[in-house]
C-alpha cells in the first residue's frame, strides 16, 4: 500500500467528527470482522470459545479522543465491570487499556487516579493490565505512569513500538516488566521513528531477541510470518521455554496461523477490541492492509451470502456518503498527519 493511502486512512482514524458520528451506527463497513461487538457481556461466548481452543485473550474497550471527565469515568466503569466479569466467569483473559481513554489528555493526575482504581481491582483478582502504547507524544508520560504503578502493583505492563528509534534504551529499566512488542500503528515524524519496513523489522527482531533472553514474560504481537518464523527458530536454538513468551494477534487476523502456532505448542493470545468507538481502530487496520478495504466495499454492496443488497439505492447512498467523507478528509488528512 502506498504511504499516501496509509496516511489517508491514518488521517481518517484521527478525525474526531467521523469517530463521533460512527458511534451512533454500530459496527459498519466490515468493521465487525475486526471488532467483536459493542458490549462485553455479549461477547463473553467469543472469549470462552477462544479459551476452549487454548487461546487466551486480552480485551480492549475501544475509546478515542476522550476530552471529557464523564467519558473517562464511563470508560473506567466499563473496564472495571469487565474485570469483575472476567473473574466471575473465570475467563482466561486480561485487559488492555489506553491512558488517553482514561483522561491523560485532560489532566495527568485524574488519569493516574482512574488507572490506579482499575489496576487495584485487577490486582485483587490477579488479572494482568496492559497499558497500550499510543502516539509518541504520550510515550514518556506512559512510561512514567507505569513506573509509578509498579511501585505498588506487579500485574501491570506496557508495549514497546519498534518503529521508535530509541526504545532499546528503555529496555534495561523495563527488564522485570511484562512487555508486548509491536511495530507501531500511528503516523510518527521521522525525527523519532523509522519509516522503512526493513528498519522497523530489524529493530523488532533485535528487541524481541533481547527480551526472549531476559527474565520477564514477553508478548510478540505481529501478523508477520517472517518475524514469527525467525523468533521461533531463535527461541529453539537458545532453549528458551515456551512458557516465557507468547504470540499475540488481533481478533480476525490470520486464524490459520494462530491454529498452527497452538498446534506447535506455543502460547497464544488474541487481542479483542469491542465497544461503540470502533471507527479509529478500524481505519488503522485499513491503513495497514489494502486487502481489508475489500471488506468495506463488500459490506456496503453485498449481503452475507454474497448477493447484491436488495436496496442498492440505500447501499449506494451509504457508499457515496462514505466516499464523499473519505474524499473530503483526504485533503485535510494530508495536511494534518
Ligand atoms: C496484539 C496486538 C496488539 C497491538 N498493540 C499495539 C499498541 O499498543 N500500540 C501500537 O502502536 N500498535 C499496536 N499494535 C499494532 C502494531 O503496531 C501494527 O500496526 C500491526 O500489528 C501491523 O503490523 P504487523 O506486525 O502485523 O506487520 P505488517 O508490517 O502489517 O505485516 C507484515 C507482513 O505480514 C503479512 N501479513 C500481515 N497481516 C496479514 C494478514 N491479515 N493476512 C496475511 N498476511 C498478513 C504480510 O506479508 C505483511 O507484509 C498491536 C498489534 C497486535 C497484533
Amino acid at each position: 500500500m502506498t504511504s499516501l493511502t496509509r496516511d489517508f486512512f491514518i488521517g481518517l482514524s484521527n478525525s474526531t467528527i467521523l469517530n463521533k458520528s460512527a458511534k451512533k451506527f454500530g459496527t459498519r463497513f466490515g468493521a465487525d470482522r475486526f471488532v467483536a461487538g459493542t458490549d462485553f457481556d455479549a461477547i463473553i461466548p467469543v472469549v470462552r470459545e477462544l479459551n476452549e481452543k487454548q487461546i487466551s485473550c486480552t480485551m480492549d474497550h475501544l475509546g478515542e479522543f476522550v476530552m471529557d471527565r464523564a467519558e473517562a469515568a464511563y470508560a473506567k466503569a466499563k473496564i472495571t465491570h469487565m474485570l469483575h466479569q472476567i473473574h466471575e466467569q473465570q475467563l482466561d483473559c486480561h485487559v488492555s487499556i489506553k491512558l488517553t481513554q482514561l483522561g491523560l489528555d485532560i489532566e495527568e493526575s485524574f488519569c493516574i487516579q482512574n488507572v490506579e482504581q482499575i489496576v487495584e481491582v485487577a490486582d485483587k483478582y490477579g488479572i494482568f493490565v496492559n497499558i497500550d502504547m499510543e502516539k509518541y507524544m504520550h510515550y514518556e508520560k506512559t512510561l512514567a505512569i507505569l513506573k509509578q504503578l509498579r511501585k505498588k502493583y506487579s500485574h501491570v505492563g506496557t508495549v514497546i513500538q519498534t518503529y521508535l528509534y530509541d526504545v532499546e534504551r528503555d529496555l534495561d529499566e523495563l527488564e522485570d516488566v511484562r512487555l508486548r512488542i509491536v511495530k507501531g500503528a500511528y503516523k510518527e515524524d521521522q525525527a523519532v521513528a523509522y519509516a522503512s519496513k526493513k528498519d522497523i523489522d530489524e529493530n523488532f527482531l533485535r528487541i524481541a531477541k533481547k527480551r526472549l533472553l531476559g527474565k520477564a514474560f514477553t508478548s510478540i504481537a505481529t501478523h508477520d510470518h517472517h518475524i514469527i518464523e525467525e523468533l521461533k527458530k531463535f527461541a529453539d536454538e537458545h532453549h528458551i521455554s515456551k512458557e516465557t513468551f507468547e504470540f499475540q494477534m488481533l481478533f480476525g487476523f490470520r486464524v490459520d496461523m494462530q491454529r498452527q502456532l497452538i498446534k506447535e505448542g506455543y502460547r497464544f493470545c488474541t487481542y479483542i477490541p469491542f465497544g461503540e468507538d470502533w471507527f479509529g481502530y478500524f481505519m488503522r487496520r485499513l491503513a495497514e492492509r489494502p486487502q481489508n478495504i475489500n471488506l468495506l466495499v463488500k459490506d456496503v454492496f453485498y449481503t452475507e451470502d454474497n448477493k447484491v443488497k436488495k436496496q442498492p439505492l440505500i447501499a449506494g447512498a451509504a457508499a457515496l456518503t462514505l466516499l464523499v467523507c473519505l474524499g473530503r478528509k483526504k485533503k485535510k488528512a494530508s495536511k494534518t498527519v
